[in-house]
C-alpha cells in the first residue's frame, strides 16, 4: 500500500519513511558525517556532502513532507532560517504583505535584515482577508501568514487568502508552528509554502532548534533546495533525527494539548480575577466559524489578561507559577508561560505591539501534557 495514502496518525510514524539499507535499522540511524567515499569522481551512492544532503536529514524532509500532505520537505537549522530562505526567493523592490500579530523573530528578520535589502513589508491585520486585497500591487510577490497568531491567537481565513493569492499570482506562504499538521493542512486549503518552527510542537520536547518548509510544487522546491544549499542553514543529523523521533508522537501529544488547552481556557475564562482569555475554541472568539473550519481542533496555547492587570502583574503571575515554567518557546510536553511583552515579543515597538493587542499584562501560555487538574491549581495559586 502507498504509504501517502496512510490517514494522519499512521503518517506520522510512517510516512516517507524505509528502513535504512545498510542493516535494516527500522529507526534511520544519525549519519554524523560531512562526505561521503565516491568510487569515481562523481560516483556516489545519492549522497556527496552533509550541506547539500544527508540520510538523515532526508529522512525528517521525507517525514515533513508526508505529514503536511506536501511533496518536498526541507529542514533548516532553526524556524527563522526556514523563513529566511523564503524571503531569499525575492528580489529588491518586491513587497511582502504580513500578518501584523506575528512571531516578533519573524518580524524581526523582515524589518531589520530584509528591508536593508530593498524588500518592502506591510504588516495587516488579516481576521477579514479582504482587507489584503488593497495591499496587492504589481510588486508583490509573497503573502505571509500564521494562524493561529502569536500570541493574540487570532485565525486567518486560509482558504480565502489562497483564492486572493492565485488571483493575484503571489506566492502564500503559512507560518503552521502553532497549529502543526495535526490541526491544519495550509497546502490542502491553497497555501504554496508550509513553514515550521520544528523546534515547537513538531520536536515536541524542547530539546533542539529546527525549522522546515513544505511544498508540493516541483520548481519552488527545486528554488528552495537551492538556497539552502547555497545559504548553508541545514538541520544536523543529531537534530533530524529527534524531530522525527518526536513527530512519530506528533498525534497523540497533540490530542493532549488539545483537551488540556481546553480545560484551561475554560477554568481562566470563569476565572473572577481575569479580564479576557484569547483562545479560538471559545464560540464568541471573532473567528470560531473559521478557526472550526480548517483546524481539526483548537491546540493548547492560549493568551489571557489579569483584571485590571498591569505589566508588574502580569510578571507578579509568571514569577508565581510552579508547574509552568516560565521560559521562552512553547509546544514541548512541559507547561510554559511567558509575558509577551518582555520576552518573545520584546523586539516589537510599544506602539505596535498595542495596536495588535499585545499589552503588557497579557500572559502566554503553552499548555503542555501534564495532568490538567495541575495546571490549574498552578494557575489558580498564581491570580489568588
Ligand atoms: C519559534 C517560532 C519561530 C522561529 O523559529 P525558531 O526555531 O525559534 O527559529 C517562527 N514562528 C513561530 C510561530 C514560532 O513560534
Amino acid at each position: 500500500m502507498s504509504k501517502e495514502q496512510l490517514k494522519f496518525n499512521s503518517k506520522t510514524i510512517h510516512g516517507g519513511q524505509f528502513p535504512d539499507k545498510a542493516y535494516g535499522a527500522v529507526m534511520p540511524p544519525i549519519y554524523q558525517t560531512s562526505t561521503y567515499a565516491q568510487s569515481t569522481p562523481g560516483g556516489h551512492k545519492g549522497y556527496e556532502y552533509s550541506r547539500s544532503a544527508n540520510p538523515t536529514r532526508s529522512a525528517l524532509e521525507n517525514s515533513l513532507a508526508s505529514i503536511e500532505n506536501g511533496t518536498y520537505g526541507l529542514a533548516f537549522g532553526s524556524g527563522l532560517a526556514a523563513i529566511d530562505a523564503v524571503i531569499k526567493l525575492l528580489s529588491p523592490g518586491d513587497e511582502v504583505i504580513s500578518t501584523n500579530d506575528l512571531y516578533g523573530g519573524s518580524y524581526r528578520i523582515f524589518k531589520r535584515i530584509f528591508e536593508n535589502y530593498g524588500i518592502v513589508f506591510h504588516f495587516v491585520g488579516m481576521q477579514d482577508a479582504s482587507a489584503i486585497a488593497q495591499y496587492i500591487n504589481k510588486n508583490t510577490k509573497l503573502i505571509w501568514v500564521e494562524t493561529p497568531t502569536n500570541p493574540m491567537m487570532n485565525i486567518i481565513d486560509i482558504k480565502a487568502v489562497a483564492a486572493l493569492a492565485q488571483k493575484n499570482q503571489v506566492l502564500l506562504a503559512v507560518d503552521n508552528t502553532f497549529a502543526t499538521p495535526y490541526l491544519q493542512l495550509p497546502l490542502d486549503l491553497g497555501a504554496d509554502i508550509v513553514m515550521h518552527s520544528a523546534t515547537k510542537y513538531l520536536g515536541g520536547h524542547s530539546d533542539v532548534v529546527v525549522g522546515a518548509l513544505v511544498v508540493k510544487d516541483k520548481e519552488l522546491a527545486d528554488r528552495l533546495y537551492f538556497i539552502q544549499n547555497a545559504s548553508g542553514a541545514v538541520c544536523g543529523p543529531m537534530d533530524s533525527f529527534l524531530v522525527l523521533r518526536g513527530i512519530k508522537t506528533l498525534h497523540i501529544r497533540m490530542q493532549r494539548h488539545c483537551e488540556n488547552g481546553r480545560a484551561v481556557a475554560e477554568f481562566l475564562a470563569k476565572h473572577p480575577k481575569i479580564e479576557k482569555v484569547y483562545w479560538p475554541g471559545f464560540e464568541d472568539h471573532p473567528n470560531h466559524h473559521i478557526a472550526k473550519s480548517q483546524m481539526k481542533d483548537f491546540g493548547g496555547m492560549i493568551s489571557f489578561v489579569p483584571k485590571n492587570g498591569s505589566y508588574k502583574e502580569a510578571i507578579a503571575i509568571v514569577e508565581r507559577l510552579q508547574l509552568f515554567t516560565l521560559a521562552e518557546s512553547l509546544g514541548g510536553v512541559e507547561s510554559l508561560a511567558g509575558h509577551p511583552a518582555s520576552m518573545t515579543h520584546a523586539s516589537i515597538p510599544a506602539e505596535e505591539r498595542e495596536k495588535s493587542g499585545v499589552v503588557d499584562a497579557l500572559i502566554r501560555l503553552s499548555v503542555g501534557i501534564e495532568d490538567h487538574e495541575d495546571l490549574i491549581a498552578d494557575l489558580n495559586q498564581a491570580i489568588q
